[in-house]
């Protein structure tokens, strides 16, 4: 199934892919603080979970499927020596969920040993893959992850290791939020413009980089301050600070929206914003823009909760009578290994999943806000079954604008004809799910309470015009990929 899973956390929405981790200590072993980041880093990736550590002698690897909880025994975190790790949890796309593609990637080489975890997708991977393959590297997988392993590895042969990954910088173009480990020596690298979140953290004894704030708060750290767009961090391996370089500067950055919309925690802080005010804010928009009449506002269980608290606090705020309440609850223990293959059993994956408070909708006009909506599938279940539970009217609010373009940058959305805002209206799609009525947040509301320009995001998702240059695609800016044979090989 491709884009906007349904047996994902959340049913029909985006899926974020990737959650990073790098993890450098004084004295104790990395790996327990490692697999504490992943546990509060897994909504970023629920497939695969792995650490690579290294004891200043050998590195050391574990890599399992599924939960973090379920890929990792105690004995596994023993094992995993010496005080640099880095981790990653990953959600692949179908078709590629096997252990081979299980991150972090490693690999030795005459340059010793090195191992990476990527957030994000290179929209040129190909490009560098065919270079390098043409100049003797064998590649074990399709994915971009390793071809940034290749290239590094290939430059840290010629050059010390800040010069070889700004080499490697200018060669790779799309997406990428990296913790890399070489020898015991952990970085961060966060791509130019910025596009998923990074962030470096202050330890008791030593310093971590994570894709979220929430996995330094876990491990007891602090916020030191997000990984600049363009930024290399290097941890010096006896935990006591890092060094920072800054390899490429743009005029613009290019951050997620989603990441503030509905991918990042909301107890996150990306880029100094509290994730959880700017949903609370954006509920407060749609307030503004499209508030309808209506005698009870619910959330969709878990991603709608701060939209609708913000959307409710607007409307109570100019005189509205209107109730917030918890209408839909929410079973916590339907996974997402459901097989839905029928259209019947998607509509009772959706009844176990959510059943509506009969007492708080009965014979009332009911708003449901929700973050997004990918294909539309579940929308029109959930109207259902708040109508049947006696709503009198069921409006539907959402805290986003329409998406209607795919994601090339590592969110795994849907494609152009799945999704239901490509080809239809805000009414059409009323219509289809059978809503009262439907509003979605303007794009402006968004860039107002992220409290970033239009020009800084990518919101490539809604307005079809990208960041990177993707091939087929418009771009928002002047993006160009590198010419890859000019670096060529040696
Ligand atoms: S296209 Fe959408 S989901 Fe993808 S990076 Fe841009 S804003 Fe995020």
């Amino acid at each position: 199934m491709t884009g906007g899973r349904e047996d994902g956390p959340e049913f029909d929405h985006p899926t974020e892919k990737c959650g990073v981790v790098g993890v450098s200590l004084s004295d104790r072993e990395a790996a327990l603080p490692t697999y504490y980041a992943l546990y509060a880093l897994q909504h970023r990736g629920q497939e695969s979970a792995g650490i690579v550590s290294h004891d200043g002698f050998q590195q050391h690897q574990h890599v399992g499927m599924g939960l973090v909880g379920d890929a990792f025994d105690e004995a596994d975190v023993d094992a995993l020596h010496g005080s640099a790790a880095i981790g990653h949890v990953r959600y692949p796309t179908a078709g590629s969920v096997d252990k081979s593609c299980a991150q972090p990637f490693s690999v030795s080489f005459k340059g010793g040993a090195l191992g990476l975890s990527h957030n994000g997708n290179l929209v040129n991977a190909d490009d560098v893959r065919e270079e390098l393959a043409a100049s003797g590297h064998a590649f074990t997988s399709d994915g971009d992850t390793e071809v940034i392993a290749h290239d590094l590895a290939r430059n840290l042969l010629e050059a010390d290791l800040v010069r070889a990954v700004k080499e490697t910088m200018s060669r790779i173009h799309g997406s990428y939020s990296l913790t890399i480990m070489h020898d015991d020596t952990v970085l961060g690298v966060r791509d130019p413009l910025g596009n998923r979140p990074l962030v470096l953290g202050e330890l008791d004894d030593g310093y971590i980089l994570a894709s979220e704030s929430a996995a330094i708060d876990t491990v007891g750290g602090e916020l030191v301050r997000d990984v600049k767009p363009g930024e290399l961090v290097v941890l010096h391996e006896d935990g006591t600070g890092y060094d920072s370089y800054q390899l490429v500067e743009e005029p613009n950055t290019a951050h997620c929206f989603f990441e503030y919309v509905y991918f990042a925690r909301p107890d996150s802080v990306i880029d100094e914003e509290l994730v959880y005010e700017v949903r609370r804010e954006l509920g407060r928009h749609l307030w503004r823009e499209a508030g309808v009449e209506s005698d009870v506002v619910m959330p969709v269980p878990d991603s709608g909760r701060a939209f609708a608290s913000g959307y409710a606090e607007q409307a109570q705020s100019e005189g509205e009578g209107v109730e917030f309440a918890e209408g839909l609850m929410k079973n916590r223990y339907v996974g997402r290994t459901f097989i839905m293959p029928t259209q019947e059993a998607r509509e009772r994956a959706v009844r176990l999943k959510l059943n509506p408070i009969k007492s708080t909708v009965e014979d009332r006009a009911v708003t449901i806000i929700d973050d997004s909506i990918v294909r539309g599938t579940t929308s029109g279940q959930l109207v259902d079954l708040v109508r049947e539970a006696g709503a009198s009217e069921v409006h539907v609010r959402i805290g986003a604008p329409p998406i209607n373009a795919p994601c090339y940058m590592g969110i795994d959305m849907a494609t152009r004809d799945e999704l239901i805002a490509s080809d239809k209206t805000a009414e059409e799609i009323a219509e289809e799910i059978g809503a009262d009525s439907l509003s979605y947040l303007s794009l402006d509301a968004v860039t107002d309470a992220i409290g970033k320009s239009e020009a800084d995001l990518c919101a490539g998702c809604v307005t079809g015009e990208y960041p990177y240059d993707v091939a087929g695609e418009a771009s928002d800016r002047d993006a160009e990929r590198p010419a890859i044979d000019a670096a060529g090989d040696d």
